[in-house]
């Protein structure tokens, strides 16, 4: 006879996208790692997605996947954008998976802050959030395009954006199960994920340089992804 197999531990579910970071992925794989270690009572998989990266990004994630079995690589048939990578990554990470955690490839999201959202999720919270303390100045341009962003979103917006507020995020099962039945084609998930309204802690951290590469996000995705947020969250535009 068999009985159904009794789950254990919790499974934490780690979402990575991943667009041209063929020298990040083996020291974020090797630094998730030794952070869910730190958290022995849980298990864990690392989603790894694949966002049309031009170089070995692909061939490097397979190989990781290869040799670890809690380990996924996905892959897009072109640059699709960290947004709908995100949401590849919730629709395909396990249907038991306990929580989320978002997390970007170039280290820059510090996974060995990994226990410190699992530990505000243990004490309730349903999506653990993170500020980021900034260091150093953004570009000017950058800088002004954000506060305009916020300025607008916030006069305007059913619920305000946090600001510095970052993809760096924990959500519970419920909050995965609520964001696997969106559809919407241009999400803004930090947006979309404040606007469900659940219980929400905050992190605050300062992020590091990424480790290798440079940032992708330039100014016209920037500004593309401000349009969609707006349009999808403010009635205003
Ligand atoms: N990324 C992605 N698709 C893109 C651009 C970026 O999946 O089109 C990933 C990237 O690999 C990283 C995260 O999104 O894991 C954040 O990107 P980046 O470091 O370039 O942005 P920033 O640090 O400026 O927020
Ligand atoms: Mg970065």
């Amino acid at each position: 006879m068999e009985t159904k197999k009794k789950k254990v531990k919790k499974l934490i579910s780690l979402i990575v996208p991943v667009y041209n970071e063929e020298a990040n992925i083996l020291p974020m794989y090797e630094a998730c790692k030794n952070a869910m270690n730190d958290v022995p009572s849980y298990n864990w998989e690392l989603i790894f997605i694949n966002d049309g990266s031009k170089d070995n990004s692909f061939a490097g994630l397979k190989q990781i996947a290869l040799k670890d079995k809690r380990v996924k690589a996905l892959d897009f048939s072109r640059n699709f954008g960290k947004e709908v990578a995100l949401t590849a990554g919730i629709q395909n990470c396990s249907d038991d998976a306990d929580a989320a955690i978002f997390m970007d490839a170039d280290l820059q999201h510090p996974p060995s802050l990994i226990p410190q959202f699992i530990k505000k999720w243990e004490q309730g919270a349903d999506i653990v959030a993170s500020i980021r303390k900034s260091t150093k100045k953004k570009a000017f341009i950058k800088h002004i395009g954000s506060k305009i962003f916020y300025a607008v979103m916030n006069k305007n917006a059913d619920s305000p954006l946090t600001q510095n507020a970052t993809d760096f995020k924990l959500i519970d099962k419920k909050v995965i199960a609520v964001l696997r039945k969106f559809t919407e084609h241009n999400r803004m998930f930090r947006g979309l994920i404040d606007w469900l309204g659940y219980k929400t802690e905050y992190i605050e951290f300062i992020a590091p340089e990424r480790m290798h590469g440079e940032a992708t996000y330039s100014l016209i995705k920037l500004a593309r992804l401000a349009v969609n947020s707006m349009t999808s969250f403010s009635l205003f535009p």
